[in-house]
């Protein structure tokens, strides 16, 4: 028997470790079980509370709860009266949702290059791509790095647009001793497991504006309102009326529950996060062959991704190659992401490739390593030891 080829075929972990996952412990399991005992089921009291609670971390006036990050996206298009003919400038280095929203409004997403260093959206591209039928921006915190929020805001005040941070990946970052969430007109957060805190399904909108709270809170539940200060009519007690169309986008009792037990938890995780970047980054700067991912100093990421970039021209071979050796180490790589408009839904209504290419390079190139807080730090040290394998494996 050869013992050594035995060693070379054997992957660096028994069990597979996925690039994302929830942390649900006995405290989370009991409030849901409360809530089930409890009178009620959905919009009772565990929503309205959670919802406080979140506003008041993040350091908002309001926030509004939906059934996902996505419908909350697309209840803030709508508070910000986004529709037919306008365009809303966001970036193609995100997930679908971003863009889909504008979509839902039928208005059309414009997607801005982004920065080199940060990965984020570029200003100076947003700026460009700004006309008379511009309505909004939807700048996303790639990873759980801050995008450069003074310099969006100020264009978007310079312009009179309406700016929604897509802040699925950064509940806990902080921007310029501010917590995202406080910053822009509305922020979207997503509670959807493999993001810092889960409500199974879920999703949040922040905001200080009173008009936006009220229009989110009305379009989340049909268009109905029951406020008799804003009826048209009034016939009695049992009077509601439908003013708009909305959706029945809200979130139950039974979620809110687990969202606030989680909530409790968010600042460990996210120390979590950050101490096992640490650890990452400290192991790859030493590979010439990686780049780490930069952190702007105006800002503090959450770290939702770890995404390390290939210096291909270093390398035997494609990014494909390193994801699929990666894979067959157990370790669950992923990719961040495909630029929104590559998706056949949007080559169909007309957006070219080569659009945005710093993007499009860097779709090339990019792997995600697995990050979450109850990770331990075997899995990390199992992390970094296959990615040194591999690399070194491929290297010229
Ligand atoms: C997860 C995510 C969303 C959508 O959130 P859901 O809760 O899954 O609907 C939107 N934008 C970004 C950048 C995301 O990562």
């Amino acid at each position: 028997m050869n013992f050594n080829s035995d060693e070379e075929i054997k992957p660096i972990r028994e069990a597979y470790l996925p690039y994302g996952k929830q942390w649900i412990d006995d405290k989370d399991i009991q409030a849901v079980i409360d809530v089930l005992k409890s009178d009620y089921l959905t919009t009772g009291p565990a929503v309205k509370k959670f919802e406080e609670l979140f506003a008041h971390y993040v350091g908002a006036k309001y926030a509004v709860s939906f059934s996902s990050g996505t419908a909350a996206l697309h209840g803030a298009c709508f508070a910000a009266d986004i529709g037919v003919g306008d365009e809303v400038i966001t970036t193609p280095m995100t997930f679908a949702a971003s863009a889909n929203c504008v979509l839902y409004q039928s208005a059309r997403p414009v997607f801005a290059d982004i920065c080199e260093d940060t990965y984020n959206i570029d200003p100076v591209k947003v700026k460009e791509l700004i006309n008379d039928k511009t309505k909004a921006i939807i700048p996303v915190d790639f990873t759980g790095q801050p995008v450069n929020l003074d310099e969006i805001n100020k264009i978007a005040k310079d312009h009179n647009l309406i700016v929604i941070e897509d802040a699925a990946h950064a509940v806990g970052a902080v921007y310029k001793d501010h917590k995202i969430g406080a910053i822009s007109d509305m922020t979207m957060f997503s509670l959807h497991p493999v993001k810092h805190i889960t409500t199974g399904e879920g999703g949040m909108i922040t905001t200080d504006n009173k008009e936006y709270y009220e229009k989110l809170l009305q379009f989340r539940s049909h268009g109905i309102t029951r406020d008799p200060d804003k009826l048209i009519e009034n016939d009695g007690p049992w009077y509601y009326e439908m003013q708009f169309l909305g959706y029945n986008y809200r979130m139950t009792d039974i979620q809110a529950a687990l969202g606030m037990s989680q909530l409790e938890k968010l600042d460990e995780f996210v120390e979590l996060r950050r101490k096992y970047v640490s650890f990452y980054n400290e192991a790859f700067s030493k590979l010439e062959q990686i780049k780490i991912p930069y952190q702007s100093p105006e800002g503090n990421s959450s770290w939702h991704l770890y995404i390390i970039r290939l210096k291909l021209e270093t390398l035997t071979v494609s990014r494909k190659e390193i994801f699929e050796a990666l894979q067959k180490e157990n370790i669950g790589v992923n990719v961040h992401y495909i630029p929104v408009y590559y998706q056949p839904y949007y080559q169909q209504l007309g957006y070219k490739k080569g659009l945005c290419s710093k993007a499009e390079q860097l779709y090339e190139e990019i792997i995600s390593l697995p990050l979450f807080p109850s990770m331990n730090d075997k899995d990390v040290n199992d992390v970094i030891n296959a990615v040194k394998k591999i690399i070194l494996l491929y290297s010229r």
